[in-house]
């Protein structure tokens, strides 16, 4: 499983496990150059963040606190933890529930299908389906998933981008039963494409979140997804590479589960209804190459800590928040720049 780390953490790992404790401090200086960074911005510490928290390793290295290179960082393996933060308090009851006048099957809740204790693939699928929205822009629509039952909804930042590049603040959102409602997009990340989404909702069917770095090749995936509009398709196919490294520097889970336009942002789970990665894009091949069954999913373990820190926060207190349409970033502190990647701020990303 290591192997898939990058380098750099692969090799705080194993410094990590020579030693008694556990423990490890450097600078923060020499942690970023690990990753290849000479500055200290929000973004590298947030990445390196993630990268650590993907190998369960802490880091006491702050994001906001604007100190200095020489600062000591302690790095610390964290023990094994229970990777799903859902319970059954969280669910909707299972069964009665209606779309239209039609009535639904009865549905494991998010808590049975993290305990494996589902019937078949077909009930797996149709709780994930439950969790699994169609997102509309004012240029384009896409899916998403919901993964926190107090209304997180996570998707592509490409779904919510604007003409221009910019991320759109405010979106509209379908779900599986037929209701709609607006979301605010509260965080997102340009290179690795995901953005976050709250709804005023509560109660909702959740989709847990599994451990992508457990992927092997060849295991059986299935995506959801609302292509070319058509709402909540479901795709199955492999993993054809757990760990893909693209142009972009980020890895990908690559899959022949289709993924198409408007599958974006769609959860891709395993047997088990775990979500383990949100659709991306597929590569169609060049000149020389007309490629089929060559789709990229993001790894949900870039967006693990993301959706720590907003809950953290609550959900609602983060739309109050200023929200960066350039960078992603949510912060709290007024000013007439973004604190992290420095543009003007914008009309319409306050509330
Ligand atoms: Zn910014």
């Amino acid at each position: 499983m290591e192997a898939r780390l990058k380098p750099a953490v692969a090799r705080i790992l194993d410094e990590l496990r020579s030693r008694p404790k556990g423990i490890k401090k450097m600078s923060a200086r020499r942690l970023l150059r690990a990753f290849g960074y000479e500055r200290r911005s929000q973004e590298n510490v947030r990445e390196i963040r993630a990268e650590l928290a993907r190998a369960r390793i802490e880091v006491n290295l702050a994001v906001d606190d604007p100190k200095t290179l020489d600062e000591l960082v302690t790095l610390r393996k964290r023990k094994a933890t229970r990777a799903l933060p859902v319970d059954a308090s969280d669910a909707p009851p299972a069964g009665g529930k209606t779309v239209g006048d039609r009535p639904l099957s009865p549905l494991p809740t998010p808590a049975q299908i993290a305990q494996g204790r589902h019937r078949d693939i077909t009930d797996v699928i149709a709780a994930v389906k439950q969790c699994t929205v169609q997102i509309f822009t004012e240029i384009g629509e896409g899916s998403g998933v919901i993964v926190d039952p107090n209304g997180l909804i996570l998707t592509n930042r490409h779904v919510v981008d604007t003409e221009e590049g910019l991320s759109e603040r405010y979106v509209h959102v379908h779900f599986a039963d037929g209701t709609e409602d607006d979301a605010t997009v509260v965080r997102s990340h340009r290179p690795l494409d995901y953005a976050l989404l709250v709804v005023p909702r509560q109660g909702l069917c959740a989709v847990p979140l599994g451990d992508p770095l457990k992927l092997k090749d060849a295991q059986t995936l299935y995506a959801i997804g609302n292509p070319g509009g058509l709402a909540f398709s479901v795709t199955r196919g492999i993993v054809s590479a757990a760990r893909r490294v693209c142009t972009t520097n980020v890895e990908y889970i690559q899959t022949d589960a289709a993924i198409n336009a408007g599958s974006s942002g769609g959860p891709v789970v395993t047997e088990q209804g775990d979500l383990v990665g949100i659709s991306a894009w597929a590569y169609r091949g060049d000149g020389r190459l007309q490629a089929q069954g060559i789709n990229f999913a993001i790894p949900v373990d870039y967006m693990r800590e993301e959706i720590r820190a907003l809950r953290a926060i609550g959900f609602q207190e983060a739309c109050r928040r200023y929200y960066c349409r350039h960078c992603g970033w949510l912060e709290e502190s007024e000013g007439r720049y973004c604190s992290n990647c420095g543009a003007a701020r914008t009309e319409g990303s306050e509330r």
